[in-house]
C-alpha cells in the first residue's frame, strides 16, 4: 500500500520559513561588551535574502562553498540560513586551527567566498593568499582592511552588498539529500576529515534536540549558544531555536566568564550551551562575585566529560547542567543525560554524570576486539559505534574505511551502554591507559581530582612504564592561593578508585594545555613528558 501522505521535503528553507514567517517577533541579540544589537527574526529573513541575492550577483552557483571565518554573531546567523537555502554549501572555518590547517581545509572544500568579521582580519590575512579557490572575501563591520589587499582576492564592505541587492529572493525547491553544511574535524591525528550535512540531517538533528528527551526548546526560550559556530553547528542550537521560535542571543567575541555573566543577567537566556571550561570558568567567577543566573532552565554540556563537582556546583546555584555527548560526525548531539523515570537520589546522579541516553532516532552498540558486538549491558567495555539519520557515513573526498563497520560509525570511544540506552564513557581509544593489560580510565582519575576543593583543572595521560607497560600521569594545576602536595592527592583518590590505579607519577603545571576546541590537549602533555619538559615527582 502506498502512503497518501505529501513528499515534502525536510530542508532548512522549511525551518527558516517558520522561522523568519511565523515567529517574525522573535530576535537574534549580538553582545557588543557593553550593550546589545537587535534584529527581528523578520528583519533576520529580510537580511537572508539579501545576502542570498548578493552572493548570487557574485557567481555562487550549485554546490559551491561559502565559509565563514566568525564568531557567533547575527551576520554569522544570516549566512547559516542564506548559504543553504539559496543551495549553496556554508563552510565554517574554525578560527582556532593552526594557519596550515585553515589553508588545508579552505583548498580541499574548494571555498569560492569567505564572510569574515572585522575583527578577524589579522587572523586570516597571513593565510588568505595561499587560499586558492577563494575569489571573494566579503567583511562584516568597520575594520581595516589593508592586511587583507594583497591577496589577489576581490574585497567587498558586507553591508554595501546587501544594502544594493533585492530585499526577496527566490528560495529554490531542494532535495532534502543535498549538502548543506560542511565541517572539519579537528584533526588530532592526520588531516582534518571533512563532514557535510544535508538539509534532511540538519533538520532531523533541529528537531531532536527540541524535543524534550533533549534540550526541549520551544517559542519561549531565549537560547544562547557560547560553543562556536565554527564547531560542530554550534551543537545545532542555532538551526534548533529558528525550528523553534526561540531568540538567540550571541555573544559575539565575548566569551570570558566576566562577560557572559553580564550578558547572562542582561539578556536572561533560558538555554545555554558550551563547554566544560568555560562553565567551570563561569562557576568560579559566581561564586567569587555573585550573580543572577536563574534565566537558565537548562545549560546542556559536553564535548569532553562533565565533572560531577561541576554539576553538583551549578546545582547549588539553582542552574541545571544536562550532560550531552556528541561528535562533529554526529551533526553532534547523540545522546543527553536526563534521569530516567523513577530515578532519585544517587541513582539519578548516576544517570546525570553518564554522558547521557541514546536520543530516539539513533542506535548505539559497543564493539570489542576483533570486531565482536559486546552485549549493552552496563559491564562490557569496547569501542561505541553509532547509526542513524544525523550521522555521518563517510568523509568528504576522504575514503577512511577504518572509521566505519557494517554501516555504523566508529566513534573512537570507549565505554559501556546500559540495556536502557545510557551511555558511560571511560575514554577515547587512543587515551586509554593499558597498564599490564587492564585498562585504567584516565577521565574517572580527572573527575576524582578535579572534585579536590584545591584543585582547578587535572588531565591524566598514560606514559610508558617499564613493568606495567603504561601507568597513569596526573598533571594537575593548583588554585590560586591553595597549596596541596602529590602525597595529600593520591591519598585523596585512595578509596574512591582501586590501589593499582592510584597514579605514582604527578606533576604541578600552570595550565593544562587544550586544542582548538579547548579540549585537553593530551598529545601536548605525551610529548611534554617524553621531552623531559615536565617536572615529574614519584609518589611510591
Ligand atoms: P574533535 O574530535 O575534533 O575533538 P569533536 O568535537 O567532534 O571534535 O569531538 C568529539 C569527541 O569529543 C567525542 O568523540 C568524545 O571523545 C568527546 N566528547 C564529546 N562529548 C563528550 C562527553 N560528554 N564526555 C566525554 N567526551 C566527550
Amino acid at each position: 500500500m502506498r502512503s497518501t501522505m505529501q513528499d515534502f521535503p525536510l530542508t532548512l528553507t522549511s525551518i527558516m520559513r517558520f522561522g523568519v514567517d511565523v515567529c517574525g517577533d522573535s530576535e537574534v541579540v549580538t553582545w557588543t561588551g557593553d550593550g546589545s544589537r537587535r534584529r527581528s527574526y523578520a528583519e533576520l529573513g529580510e537580511r537572508a535574502a539579501r545576502l542570498a541575492g548578493a552572493l548570487r550577483a557574485l557567481g555562487v552557483d550549485g554546490d559551491q562553498r561559502v565559509a565563514t571565518f566568525m564568531w557567533n554573531n547575527a551576520e554569522h546567523l544570516e549566512a547559516y540560513l542564506a548559504v543553504p537555502c539559496m543551495g549553496a554549501v556554508l563552510h565554517t572555518l574554525n578560527i582556532r586551527l593552526f594557519a596550515d590547517q585553515l589553508v588545508y581545509i579552505a583548498n580541499h572544500a574548494e571555498d569560492q567566498i569567505v564572510i569574515v568579521d572585522g575583527s578577524l582580519i589579522p587572523l586570516l590575512a597571513p593565510i588568505l593568499p595561499q587560499l586558492k579557490t577563494v575569489r571573494h572575501v566579503l567583511v562584516v563591520g568597520e575594520a581595516d582592511t589593508a592586511p587583507l589587499a594583497d591577496a589577489g582576492k576581490e574585497l567587498h564592505s558586507y553591508e554595501d552588498l546587501l544594502a544594493a541587492a533585492p530585499a526577496t529572493f527566490d528560495w529554490p525547491e531542494l532535495d532534502e539529500r543535498s549538502a548543506a553544511a560542511m565541517c572539519y574535524t579537528s584533526g588530532t591525528t592526520g588531516n582534518p576529515k571533512g563532514v557535510v550535512y544535508s538539509h534532511r540531517s540538519a533538520y532531523l538533528h533541529s528537531m531532536s534536540i527540541c524535543s524534550a528527551n533533549a534540550m526541549g526548546i520551544s517559542a519561549t526560550d531565549r537560547v544562547l549558544p557560547v560553543v562556536p559556530m565554527f564547531h560542530a553547528n554550534s551543537w545545532g542550537l542555532p538551526y534548533g531555536a529558528l525550528m523553534a521560535g526561540a531568540s538567540l542571543v550571541m555573544p559575539d567575541r565575548h566569551l570570558q566568564a566576566e562577560p557572559l555573566v553580564r550578558l547572562i543577567e542582561a539578556e536572561r537566556p533560558t538555554v545555554a550551551g558550551a563547554v566544560p571550561t568555560i562553565w567551570a570558568d563561569v562557576l568560579r567567577h559566581v561564586k567569587e562575585n555573585g550573580a543572577d543566573l536563574s534565566s537558565l532552565r537548562i545549560v546542556p554540556c559536553g564535548g569532553s566529560a562533565v565533572p560531577e563537582s561541576l554539576m553538583r556546583g551549578f546545582d547549588e546555584i539553582g542552574v541545571r547542567i544536562v550532560h550531552a555527548w556528541g561528535m562533529t560526525e554526529t551533526s553532534p548531539v547523540a545522546s543527553m543525560a536526563h534521569p530516567p523515570a523513577g530515578a532519585e537520589g544517587e541513582d539519578a546522579w548516576r544517570a546525570r554524570i553518564s554522558q547521557g541516553r541514546v536520543l530516539s532516532g539513533l542506535e548505539m552498540r559497543v564493539v570489542g576486539d576483533e570486531d565482536k558486538v559486546l552485549p549493552s549491558d552496563g559491564e562490557a567495555v569496547g569501542e561505541i559505534e553509532i547509526r542513524g539519520p544525523w550521522i555521518t557515513g563517510s568523509y568528504y573526498k576522504d575514503e577512511d574505511p577504518e572509521k566505519f563497520h557494517d554501516g555504523w560509525l566508529r566513534t573512537g570511544d570507549v565505554g559501556t551502554v546500559t540495556p536502557d540506552g545510557f551511555l558511560n564513557l571511560s575514554d577515547r581509544a587512543k587515551d586509554v591507559i593499558k597498564s599490564g593489560g587492564e585498562w585504567i580510565s584516565s577521565v574517572e582519575l580527572e573527575n576524582h581530582l578535579m572534585a579536590h576543593p584545591d584543585v582547578l583543572e587535572a588531565a591524566v595521560v598514560g606514559v610508558p612504564d617499564d613493568r606495567w607497560q603504561e601507568r597513569p600521569l596526573a598533571t594537575v594545576v593548583v588554585r590560586e592561593g591553595a597549596a596541596v602536595t602529590a602525597r595529600q592527592l593520591k591519598e585523596f583518590l585512595t578509596g574512591l578508585i582501586p590501589k593499582w590505579q592510584l597514579p605514582e607519577r604527578w606533576s604541578f603545571i600552570e595550565a593544562v594545555p587544550k586544542t582548538s576546541v579547548g579540549k585537553f590537549d593530551k598529545k601536548v602533555l605525551r610529548r611534554q613528558y617524553a621531552e623531559g619538559e615536565l617536572d615529574v615527582q614519584r609518589v611510591d
